[in-house]
């Protein structure tokens, strides 16, 4: 008999992961004895099926999608955990092992989805179906689905280029990540001269000096202090809170061009450069979804969407940027009259894209007396927190607390576990939140992952959901907690908001548990929703109050904040659609034949979907990785997608009035037994109609970006 305790950390399995027993020596010691297993546990589930089949006999529900997801969940369990160190913990020892690994977790993710005994398990699951509920037909169907798209129905010679190709896929996704986290890590800049960081407020140039100390730089002139906010020097870096400041805030245009032609162009050239493994990774998924019997990448990807097809995405993304292109071209027309108003005469001629942000930030001053940076003080993080969970309580009748089981491993000492429980008291589910940017060893973004899912076994054993939540904002310093930027408030709540439907979930079918089996353009609803209360008088005068006087954010200011709500908002809109055009046509479109290259096919795009067309060094595309290293190829339409879900629903809580507590509670709660607790379990459409009363519409969100006339 196995000791129990002679399981390694990392094959664990079930349960809150050990951080702290876990090495990276490990993953290449147990992962593969993992992969053995399971093959072995799925040899055995294919000869018990087989001869079930072979006997004619009825299979159940519990014959093969019980034990498929017990082998699945153990694979996804222990990959999980190394995924996410490898996201947040990132090392030279760890991505080693995380490559050598990787091909033999998509080997048998291959073998699996592949095997035909399974497969013809299913079909004939699939025609018995009369003792299956709605939420197991529609895992099924799902799960039918995918296999079909992993190769299941190819004769031998198509399965192997099949395999090959995703193997492939696999290491260049890697490798275009790895890529972009070097080479925002390896670009730096010192500044030593006063006139260097004209404009730049004080508590940037604490974050500069900070980053020049930590870098191990003197400081000047031999000063014995140090680096020092006001007299440098000063480092900055192409992380987004490093970044973003600089390019809003800096006086110093030519400064301004140096780092911003040093962000748009990252990883692409040199020993880091993402151009080739662009066209690779397009060229492989365009092989791989004519092997299936598509046309292109995109028909394949929007077979499991809620969008029908291409023409219906494009008929959005067209309504939007049509409406949105009018509004933006006055947006820059009025950027080029501040820089007159205020003697910049080169950014007023000749308005480049370095100019954008600063000059937005101007005009926001100007337009709305609103300096957003100044505002910082309001939100410590701490307190975000507290008027986030507040909101909740009120919203979805939860609570959120800081766990008392002050024994759970984390992978970093920035990381803190909150406990969520149901009015009355029950434990629902628990989230990690990694709040902080640490920019050598953790990817840049913000996302919500997930530890555990909800389930509900055979016996009646029930799992808790736990969530990661990851973001990437401004850290604590000395004596001073982490003051937040509207946008990384915005942020946490949006993250906040995928947390919730993975830990609200009422789904006991880990399947279709929170996030999982909801259709990839649906999965944006909650999180964007959740952003609209940022701007709600209730939850911001709540959580906003100063972090040393305690004094709440004057109404003035709040009133600022909402009139700008849709500053700039057609340029934003348009962004947002030269992505997804982008990326739609990229998948649909390009092939090496084509004759052109997918930087040009994306400068094609922009001359009708941007107002300043993007400059020879911007090569946004080589650190696209929402498209090229995560899973949102042919599908970051989804972010404008489910933001007309997301505004429609919003827009249900304005019609009867924010400040209505009672009515705001009632409509809460069903947003809280539809959109949150339903999951996976129904289409789309009928959990919005659920909690609607009626399909989408896309006024809200054209209401709301402030793009109608
Ligand atoms: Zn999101």
């Amino acid at each position: 008999m196995v000791n129990k305790k002679e399981i390694p950390s990392i094959l664990a399995g079930k349960g809150i992961p050990n951080y702290q027993e876990i090495k990276p020596d490990d993953i290449n010691n147990y992962i593969p004895i993992l992969i053995k297993e399971l093959n072995r546990d799925l040899t055995s589930l294919e000869k018990e099926l087989e001869e079930k089949i072979n006997q004619n006999l009825v299979i159940s529900w519990d014959d093969v999608m019980t034990p498929i997801h017990i082998i699945g969940e153990r694979l996804r369990w222990s990959w999980g955990v190394v995924s996410h160190l490898n996201a947040v913990c990132n090392s030279s020892e760890l991505r080693d092992s995380y490559s050598k690994q990787q091909p033999e977790i998509i080997r048998f993710g291959n073998r699996f989805g592949q095997s035909e005994v399974i497969y013809n398990s299913l079909v004939n699951l699939c025609n018995n179906s009369k003792n299956l509920n709605k939420t197991q037909i529609r895992i099924l169907t799902k799960e039918l689905l995918t296999m079909k798209n992993s190769g299941v129905g190819l004769n031998s010679s198509k399965k192997d280029i099949f395999n090959s190709s995703s193997q492939k896929l696999a290491e260049l996704s890697n490798n275009f990540s790895n890529n972009v986290l070097d080479a925002t890590k390896n670009w730096s800049l010192l500044l030593t001269k006063p006139e260097e960081i004209e404009g730049l407020p004080i508590r940037i140039l604490e974050n500069y000096a900070r980053s020049a100390k930590d870098a191990g730089e003197k400081g000047l002139n031999g000063e014995s202090t140090g680096p020092t906010p006001e007299k440098g020097p000063w480092l900055i870096s192409l992380d987004t809170p490093s970044y973003i400041p600089f390019i809003t805030y800096s006086k110093n245009r030519q400064l301004r061009e140096i780092i911003y032609k040093a962000y748009v162009s990252r990883a692409s050239d040199g020993l880091l450069d993402n151009k080739k493994i662009i066209e690779e990774i397009l060229c492989l998924r365009t092989k791989q979804a004519k092997i299936l019997g598509y046309k292109n990448w995109t028909d394949l990807s929007l077979e499991s969407k809620m969008a029908k097809d291409t023409k219906e995405v494009e008929q959005l993304l067209e309504e939007l940027r049509a409406a949105a292109m009018v509004v933006a071209k006055n947006e820059l027309r009025e950027l080029k009259e501040c820089a007159l108003r205020n003697g910049a005469s080169k950014e007023a001629e000749n308005i480049a894209p370095w100019d954008i942000s600063y000059l937005s930030e101007k005009l926001r001053q100007e337009k709305y007396d609103l300096d957003k940076e100044a505002l910082r003080p309001w939100f410590p993080l701490p307190q975000v927190l507290n008027g986030l969970f507040k909101l909740c309580e009120k919203l979805f009748n939860i609570k959120v607390v800081a766990s008392k089981k002050l024994d759970i491993p984390k992978w970093h000492n920035d990381v803190t576990l909150f406990d969520v429980f149901d009015q009355d008291g029950t434990e629902i589910a628990s989230f990690y939140l990694d709040p902080y940017s640490r920019s050598a060893t953790k990817r840049g973004g913000a996302w919500m992952d997930e530890c555990l899912i909800r389930n509900k076994d055979s016996k009646g054993n029930l799992t808790l959901p736990i969530a990661y939540l990851i973001c990437n904002q401004t850290p604590p310093t000395e004596g001073k907690p982490s003051l937040m930027s509207f946008e990384e408030v915005e942020t946490l709540f949006h993250e906040f908001g995928h947390g919730l439907q993975h830990m609200l979930t009422k789904v006991n079918y880990p399947q279709a548990a929170g996030i999982n089996n909801v259709e990839w353009d649906a999965v944006e609803l909650p999180s964007q929703f959740m952003e609209n209360w940022c701007l709600d008088r209730s939850t911001i005068m709540g959580m906003a109050k100063h972090w040393q006087t305690g004094e709440e954010l004057p109404e003035e200011e709040f009133n600022k904040l909402r009139s700008s709500r849709t500053f700039n908002s057609g340029m934003a809109t348009l962004r947002q659609i030269h992505f997804a055009l982008t990326d739609l046509k990229l998948h649909g479109e390009w092939n090496e034949d084509l004759g052109i290259s997918p930087d040009q096919l994306r400068r094609k795009i922009a001359e009708s979907s941007t107002v300043l067309p993007p400059i020879k060094e911007d090569q946004f595309l080589c650190s696209f990785s929402h498209i090229f290293a995560g899973g949102y190829s042919a599908g970051y339409y989804s972010y404008k997608w489910a933001e007309v879900l997301s505004a429609d629903a919003f827009s249900a809580f304005e019609e009867i009035g924010l400040e209505k507590t009672e009515l705001v509670k009632e409509t809460g709660k069903r947003f809280r037994d539809t959109v949150l607790s339903m999951g996976g379990s129904r289409p789309p459409q009928e959990i919005f109609k659920a909690f609607r009363g009626r399909p989408p519409s896309s006024k809200a969100l054209i209401k709301h970006s402030g793009l109608e006339f």
